[in-house]
Parts: structure tokens; sequence; C-alpha cells
């Protein structure tokens, strides 16, 4: 694919934000030679970024004129290498017996399973799209992303972040990004741009509880990112990107705020994701058991099933989620929609008098 053609359908949602790697390629914690690392990583993510809106707009048009078409398949695999390029989707990959490959496949068929076992979808378009990924994007690029056809995934300095495709919960926050640009198509920016980035940490920290049967009281199964931190990161005591549960926590590299009354207009969309973030969290712990029972289904229905517009603020979606609660049909009918309630107003996040 060349670069015209990557422009015309790129819709790119990432995993760190541009403001951890701008702060890296300028800041003390890092030498000068590492610091270009995080300087070209920097300015490869902003310009992935700038071209992305273009494409959502085109998927939101393209997807109304296959609503009628009823074509559902089982979805295939594919990987392909970049070998250090900069190119997608690269070069495909005809052996996946050895890692980053053996690793990459299994998780993205998790994932799927995850999607058809919990919530009764196929694949990322509920038609059974095939599932790429693409490895090896650049030299020590440090991010992961979605491009809006494929996950791509850097191999990150080995100082600060490691290969991103060795954390599983990055995976399914990927992938989430595709579900998303398929249902609600939420903007990539402000508000809608902050849900974005929440649904995918959501349904991305949800799959690694559910790949490795952590209930939700488990702290560590709300961390985003601990599997890509890398030794230099560890020894300043970063143990992830985000907390879901302490979401302004030192042990963030990426702190974020966990009330609507801190939100801030001019942050990135990774920054203000920390409150619906913060909220989930303190629904599914609240409730206890596991978060891929009631709460992340909750979730999925206040997602999907056209609940939702790509313009929705906090707020929007806060009182999608409690519709949602009014659907549910468990027996635990009443503890969920006030625990629900209580996780918003925890929050501070303002919501519709029912
Ligand atoms: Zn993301």
């Amino acid at each position: 694919m060349n670069t015209n053609s990557l422009q015309m359908r790129c819709g790119c949602c990432f995993i760190i934000p541009l403001a951890v790697l701008r702060e890296l390629s300028q800041g003390k914690l890092l030498k000068a030679a590492s610091r270009t690392v995080f300087q070209d990583s920097f300015l490869e993510t902003q310009r992935l970024r700038s071209i992305r809106e273009g494409f959502r707009l085109a998927m939101v048009t393209t997807r109304r004129s296959f609503i009628a078409e009823a074509v559902t398949h089982a979805p295939v695999e594919r990987l392909f290498d970049c070998k250090h390029r900069e190119s997608l989707p690269g070069a495909l990959v005809k052996s996946t017996e050895k890692d980053p490959f053996k690793t990459v496949e299994a998780t993205t068929a998790k994932v799927g399973e995850f999607y058809k076992t919990v919530f009764g979808r196929n694949s990322i378009d509920n038609r059974g799209m095939d599932l790429i990924s693409s490895l090896n994007y650049g030299v020590d690029y440090q991010n992961a992303f979605w491009n809006g056809q494929q996950m791509v995934y850097g191999n990150g300095d080995q100082q600060i972040f490691v290969d991103f495709w060795r954390s599983a919960d990055v995976i399914g926050h990927e992938l989430t990004h595709g579900v998303t640009q398929h249902e609600s198509g939420l903007r990539y920016e402000g508000e809608s741009g902050a849900l974005n980035e929440s649904i995918s940490d959501c349904f991305g920290a949800v799959f690694n509880q559910w790949l490795n049967k952590l209930p939700a009281s488990n702290e560590d199964g709300w961390l985003v990112g601990a599997g890509i931190m890398g030794p230099a990161a560890k020894a300043k005591g970063y143990t992830c990107l985000r907390d879901m549960v302490d979401p302004t926590s030192k042990h963030c590299l990426s702190p974020q705020p966990d009330s609507y009354d801190d939100f801030d207009p001019t942050g990135d969309v990774h920054e203000n994701s920390g409150i619906p973030n913060k909220a989930f969290a303190l629904f599914a712990r609240t409730l206890g058991g596991n978060a891929w029972d009631a709460p992340i289904k909750v979730w999925y229905d206040a997602c999907t099933g056209r609940h939702l517009s790509s313009s929705a603020a906090i707020s929007d979606f806060a009182n999608a989620t409690l519709a949602a609660a009014g659907r549910w049909q468990g027996a635990d009918k009443a503890k969920v929609k006030d625990a629900l309630a209580k996780a918003w107003a925890d929050v501070k996040v303002p919501i519709a008098v029912s």
C-alpha cells in the first residue's frame, strides 16, 4: 500500500498518547540517543493521526450501504512482516510457528473467541471480517495502532516499551477500535475520542481478565499495558501505561484525570478516557464476580445497536449505559442499575434523571 492509498484509508487509533511520546523525546528520563527514537515515533504517530478523519467519515458512509448485506463467514487471520519499514501491510507471513507471529496469531484468535462467546459477535464488523496484523512496523516504533483496516505493532525500544504485541490487553484494545469504527464510529477527538479510547481500554482489560480468569476484584486486571513496560520504565516505578482503578496514580506512565470535575477540554483522547475508565472499573468492582458478565455486556449494549452517536459526549454515553442497564434481563437487574448510577456519580459525570 503506498502513502496515498494509506491516506485515503487510514483511521488510526493508538495505545500510546502523543503527549507521552513527546515527553519522552524531550524529558530527562532518557539519554539523547534514546530520545531520538521517541522523537521519530512521535513524528510518525502525529503523521498517522493527522490523516485519520477522512477514513472514519468514509467508513460511516460506507457501512450504511452494507447493512442490508447478510454476508457472514468465519474470520481468517493473516499476519504480515513489515521488516522494520513503515509500509503496510508488509510481506505475508507463511509460517507462524515462532514469535512474534505465534503469540499474535493465538491472542488475536482469542479476542475473536471472546467477542463470539461473550457477545455473540462475528469478528470486528459482525460479518466475519478477516483479522489482519502487521508486525515489526518501523524501527523501534513506540506504538501500536488500528489503521481502519488492520492492527499494526511496533517493537518499542526495549527500554521504556518492549514489543507491543506482548500485552494481551493491547491486542484486545486495538481490535476494539475496529469494533467501535463499525458501530458508533466515535470521532477520535474531544469527548467522543475519549470515549473511543475508554471503550478500547475497557474491552481490552476485560478480554485480558477473561483470558486469565481474573475476577473484577483483582487489581492487576485493571492495568493497561503492564506487559509492554520495559526495564527502564519499571526501574522508575512505572508498572503500567494506565490504571483503570486509580487513573491518577504515580505508577502510571500516562496518568489521567479520574473525575469529570478535572476534565481537560484541551486534553488528549488518552487522558480524559480515565474518567469513563474509572466509572467502568467502579461499576464492575461494586458488582463483584467477573467483569465479563453483566458489566461488559451492559457496556456492549450501550456501544452497539446505534445507541450512541459518533459525536457523543461522556454524559451521553453514561445515559446510554443506564438505558442498557434498564434492558438488562438478569436477576441482578436492580443491583446493576444501582451500581452503575453510583459509579457515574462517583466520577462526577452528569446523568439524566429517570
Ligand atoms: Zn487506542
